[in-house]
């Protein structure tokens, strides 16, 4: 029997957003999705996409789209400051023998797939424009639009990251992010001939990578324990992190040093943790995403578990249950899991900053968390 939801409001067209929109349409439930942006602003630099986070573009049908466009991979490799290997992890191919156990991917090129997959099977999407009020009547939820229209809907998603509006209009006490003391730095480069997985350098005082996310190109990220969220002068970004990988040597991380030198391509960030308690919804306003949990990228799971949220709404909007049980199972399925990601990724960035612990007890807790992320959703 067909569900009672018909009509659904998407509330920011990042990952977890148009993911929705195709989610649902693939199950025929009319969408439309209003994004703040004028224009889309889409990044270049890359990011992973984890076995658990393929398994779910594949229910959705997305997964060949979004290989076609990254960089595969089965294995993280673990080595020194200087480039010298001590741990590798495997990695299973949860979505079948055919493809990667993992990508990296640039940014752009995932929005591009979602952007073009949810125009095709019939999400509007509306730039330049959000919700400014949500009145909930009885089984619909009246929606006000920053740009004087109105609509009625059956359900309205809040996938609008982490400075949510939505969650602003639908929840109070919402506790503050946490700031880890931590600031990730990254920028994209040329790809060096010998990285053909994520690689990780432990280095004296921070943690540095690699991860191709196309044939010609990776993305470097350090993370760098810091003492507050301090602004650093833009036109020296480049000069401060080619500073920071002076601790580095060995091939790979001597090319990435030196293809450090455009400030413009220099992305640094303080990193914040954020859970809001369950339950992630009042009525039929739910969020998902960034706007419920956003984690450091110690696991690079962040758009992962925001991919799968995406997933498992659409199945259960579209199932025949009330909207108290289908809430209820929504959040069954869903908090557990995004705390384990939110709660390790901050012990993994503890761990980082406390150099007393063995590097091998990182490798332990990541395998560990990567396992427990394998089991189905
Ligand atoms: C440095 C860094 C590296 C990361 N690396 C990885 C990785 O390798 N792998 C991984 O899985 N995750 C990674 N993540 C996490 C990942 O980027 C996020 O978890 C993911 O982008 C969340 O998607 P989202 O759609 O929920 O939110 P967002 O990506 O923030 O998208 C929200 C969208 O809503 C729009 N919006 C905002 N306000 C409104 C409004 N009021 N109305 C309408 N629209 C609005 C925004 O413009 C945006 O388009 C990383 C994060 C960081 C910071």
């Amino acid at each position: 029997m067909a569900g009672s939801i018909k009509r659904v409001l998407v509330v920011g067209g990042g990952i977890s957003g148009l993911t929705l929109a195709v989610a649902l349409r693939r199950r025929g439930i009319e969408v439309d999705v209003v994004e703040l942006a004028p224009r889309w602003n889409l990044l270049s630099v890359g990011i992973s996409l984890t076995g658990p986070t393929l398994r779910a573009l594949k229910s959705i049908s997305l997964i060949d789209e979004c290989v076609g466009v990254a960089f595969g991979f089965d294995r993280i490799v673990f080595a020194d400051a200087a480039g010298n290997q001590f741990s590798q992890l495997n990695m299973p191919r949860l979505s079948g023998p055919d493809y990667p156990a993992a990508v990296a991917i640039a940014r752009s090129a995932l929005h591009e797939v979602l952007i073009r997959a949810s125009e095709r099977l019939g999400a509007t999407i509306a730039l330049g424009v959000t919700a400014a009020l949500l009145d909930e009547r009885g089984d619909a939820v009246e929606v006000t639009f920053s740009d004087g229209r109105s609509g009625t809907y059956d359900f309205v998603v809040g996938c609008d990251g982490f400075h949510s509006t939505v969650r602003k209009l639908t929840f109070h006490d919402v506790p503050e992010a946490n700031f880890t003391g931590l600031a990730v730095w990254r920028a994209t480069m040329p790809r060096h001939k010998d990285v053909d997985s994520m690689q990780m350098f432990y280095g004296p005082n921070t943690k540095a990578g690699v991860n191709p996310h196309s044939r010609d190109e990776m993305f470097l990220f350090l993370v760098q324990p810091i003492r507050d969220g301090q602004r650093l002068p833009p036109d020296r970004m480049h000069l401060l992190l080619a500073e920071q990988l002076r601790d580095f040597s060995g091939s790979v991380m001597s090319h990435a040093r030196e293809c450090v030198n455009d400030p413009a391509k220099v992305d640094y960030r303080p990193m914040n943790s954020f859970l809001l308690p369950s339950p992630w919804h009042r009525g039929r306003v739910v969020v998902i995403g960034d706007a419920a949990h956003a984690t450091t990228p110690h696991l690079a799971t962040g758009a992962g578990i925001a991919i799968e949220d995406a997933v498992v709404l659409a199945e259960l909007l579209a199932s025949d249950l009330s909207v108290a049980e289908l809430l209820e199972r929504f959040m069954a399925r869903r908090f557990d899991r995004c705390r384990l990601v939110v709660e390790t990724a901050v012990k993994l960035g503890e761990m980082e900053k406390d150099k007393t612990i063995p590097i091998q007890a990182h490798f332990d807790l990541m395998s560990a968390t990567f396992r427990r992320l394998a089991e189905p959703i």
